[in-house]
């Protein structure tokens, strides 16, 4: 069957002060009904601006899509009228922020503003609207909604916040819901919380996720395949599972260092050595060769492209000259 979402070849770029960066260089990842894809990389891999993308937030005039294609059931949204692709706003793509309380407006009570989307896209009652908002409340696990309905965010915990986003998000039953760091901002009990509460509901829903993470252990639970990115790029990508047994990139293997088991309890976040790169200078070849400690000549010579690694699913791809040995390292601990 046909992906629901086909990104092809996605670049987005940046004017700086410094000059143009490529934020997303060349990202391709297809999305079928009901997956869940995590997109993970540091600050400024390009992951979240991969999202605005496909929400049609890049922000103008400094930031510019010079390329690809962004294919939602066989429709290029990169080249819809703008009116229609706010059609599409909601029901079939939808994005959960970092900060909901940038999100949520701090002068109007929750309820109204949950409310407001089934008024203005469902054209129901303000009575219906209401209960509409208790319901939905009630189900992203907010305690006595029938009353909380009436409150203002700043009146919410910041998890409780981040649900209120949830459930304006899922209101209208999307079939992409993307995620850019949901959790970043929660402290570790209710960052499971709300993690659990996207797992539900995506199968309730059958909707498919893209969840953005700078930490491959908060969305290890939920995630079906990941997608690493750095420098722009998709440095490795391919069932969690795999990726996790077999890690074929030596920036995914920095980030895997810091969970000892899939779904097992969590040390410390060990950040990976050396700085994120500078977009407005990166070395030749390889942007990760700097950091890298299987790096050699050809490494500086060539830029890797993202291949299927030998012998295994050709799913599982890695963006690495010596992808091979770093696999061996992985397996043989
Ligand atoms: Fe390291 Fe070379 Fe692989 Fe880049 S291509 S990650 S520098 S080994
Ligand atoms: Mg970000």
């Amino acid at each position: 069957a046909d992906p629901l979402l086909s990104v092809q070849d996605l670049t987005v770029r940046f004017r700086t002060r410094a000059g143009t960066i490529t934020a997303v260089d060349k990202v391709s990842f297809d999305l079928a009904e009901g997956e869940t894809l995590a997109i993970l990389g540091e600050t400024g891999s390009g992951k979240s601006v991969t999202a605005q993308a496909l929400m049609g937030l890049v922000p103008r005039p400094a930031g510019q899509i010079a390329g690809g294609r962004i294919l939602y059931k066989g429709r290029d949204l990169l080249a819809l009228p703008r009116s229609e692709t706010r059609k599409l706003n909601g029901t079939d793509l939808a994005m959960v922020f970092q900060d909901p309380l940038s999100s949520l407006n701090p002068v109007f009570r929750v309820g109204a503003q949950i409310g407001e989307l089934f008024r203005r896209r469902q054209g129901l009652s303000r009575a219906e609207a209401r209960r509409k908002a208790i319901e939905l409340m009630d189900r992203v696990g907010i305690p006595a909604a029938d009353r909380r309905v009436d409150d203002y965010p700043h009146q919410f915990s910041g998890g409780m916040r981040q649900r209120v986003m949830i459930a304006m998000a899922i209101a209208l039953k999307p079939r992409v819901l993307i995620a850019d760091e949901p959790t970043t901002a929660l402290d570790v009990t209710v960052q499971a919380q709300v993690m659990a509460l996207l797992a539900e509901l995506k199968a309730e829903h059958r909707m498919a996720m893209i969840l953005i993470s700078h930490d491959l252990g908060v969305v290890a639970g939920v995630a079906d395949r990941v997608q690493l990115m750095y420098a722009g790029r998709v440095v490795e990508t391919g069932d969690l599972r795999e990726v996790y047994e077999r890690t074929g990139h030596p920036y995914t293997q920095g980030l895997m260092a810091s969970i000892p088991e899939l779904n097992g309890p969590r040390e410390r976040l060990t950040p990976i050595k050396g700085s994120p790169p500078d977009l407005t200078r990166l070395p030749s070849g390889c942007p990760f060769r700097p950091r890298c400690r299987y790096a050699t000549d050809v490494c500086a010579a060539e830029r890797p492209e993202l291949l299927p690694l030998p012998e295994r699913p050709a799913s599982h791809r890695a963006a690495c000259h010596h992808a091979k040995e770093v696999v061996t390292d992985v397996v043989t601990g």
